[in-house]
């Protein structure tokens, strides 16, 4: 045991710790060059309504395409970001593009759904959210109805008073707002009524476990009738089965995000997605 050893057990564990350090500023020293020589994009991954297969809305999803270690994924690269700060200027980028996009959707004659983007709660505690969402909307000319910003409850851990001022003016310029991975955080549900919340999405992990667990099912059936009961719309995301998206709309559950639908896609494949869409959309007429 290290601790066992005293002091010797330091010097055992260092040359493995400073080289994970050391990983850990080369990585960090490379996303802020990603960021800056645009190695970043976003991915779109569609929401279908659970009843009439109607797309309803997409997540915008960061990829990072390193040019010597290929892709590296947004949970590694998201918490580096995160601890060093960087997650502010490229969770701004975040915004302004998938704005951009659907700028470039519409002007394409494509009916883009509403793109939600992820933000995080270093966001809300170092930048300022809803300017940048503001210039986004502005920049973009795209109405504020097609942006949604999704959260996770952590955002109301720390100075829940300046997270619930900064969640009212995010709201105030008429953007959607779900809560992320719901059901997973440690925050009371007393928030529910404090902020304007336009959908929570049920946690994957749940998702996952509902066909095995009757706890799972459980806790999918209990979300969804508490997102119904204040009003809300419930998504549930990680849906890879077609027995998952069955005793989902059995719960009454109003869409799904998942493999089942479409893995998180490039722009361009997103874009031939709409254009498919538009032409066909499901159960209607070529409009
Ligand atoms: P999230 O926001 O909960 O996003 C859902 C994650 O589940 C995505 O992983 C998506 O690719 C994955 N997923 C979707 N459908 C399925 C499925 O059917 N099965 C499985 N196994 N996975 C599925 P991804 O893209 O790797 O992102 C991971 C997390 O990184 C996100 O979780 C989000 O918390 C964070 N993230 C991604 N992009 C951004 C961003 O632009 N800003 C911030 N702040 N966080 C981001
Ligand atoms: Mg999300
Ligand atoms: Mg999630
Ligand atoms: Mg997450």
């Amino acid at each position: 045991e290290a601790k066992a050893q005293g002091r010797g057990g330091l010097r055992f564990f260092a040359p493995e710790i400073t080289a994970r350090a050391r990983g850990r500023l080369r990585l960090e020293a490379g996303l802020r060059e990603a960021l800056a020589e645009g190695q970043l994009a976003l991915h779109y991954q569609p929401q279908v309504d659970l009843c009439s297969g109607a797309l309803v809305g997409l997540e915008a999803l960061a990829r990072w395409q390193h040019p010597q270690l290929g892709s590296v994924s947004p949970a590694e690269f998201i918490p580096l970001a995160e601890d060093s700060g960087l997650i502010v200027p490229l969770g701004e980028w975040v915004i302004h593009e998938a704005c951009r996009q659907v700028r470039a959707w519409l002007d394409a004659g494509l009916q883009a759904p509403r793109v939600a983007v992820n933000v995080s709660a270093v966001q809300f505690s170092r930048g300022q959210v809803a300017s940048a969402v503001g210039a986004a909307l502005t920049a973009s000319g795209i109405p504020a109805t097609l942006l949604e910003v999704e959260i996770t409850e952590s955002v109301l851990l720390a100075e829940r008073a300046q997270a619930l001022q900064a969640l009212a003016e995010l709201k105030g310029q008429g953007i959607g707002l779900s809560i992320d991975d719901f059901g997973t955080g440690y925050s009371s549900l007393s928030y529910l009524q404090q902020i304007d919340v336009d959908r929570l999405k049920v946690d994957m992990s749940f998702v996952r476990g509902m066909l095995s667990s009757t706890g799972s099912a459980s806790i999918v059936k209990a979300v969804i009738a508490l997102g119904h009961g204040l009003g809300l719309e419930v998504v549930a995301e990680g849906v890879e089965e077609d027995g998952q998206a069955a005793m989902l709309r059995s719960f009454g559950c109003d869409a799904i995000q998942g493999y089942l639908i479409s893995r998180p896609l490039p722009a361009a494949e997103m874009g031939d997605y709409l254009q498919a869409f538009k032409a066909r959309p499901p159960g209607g007429e070529a409009s």
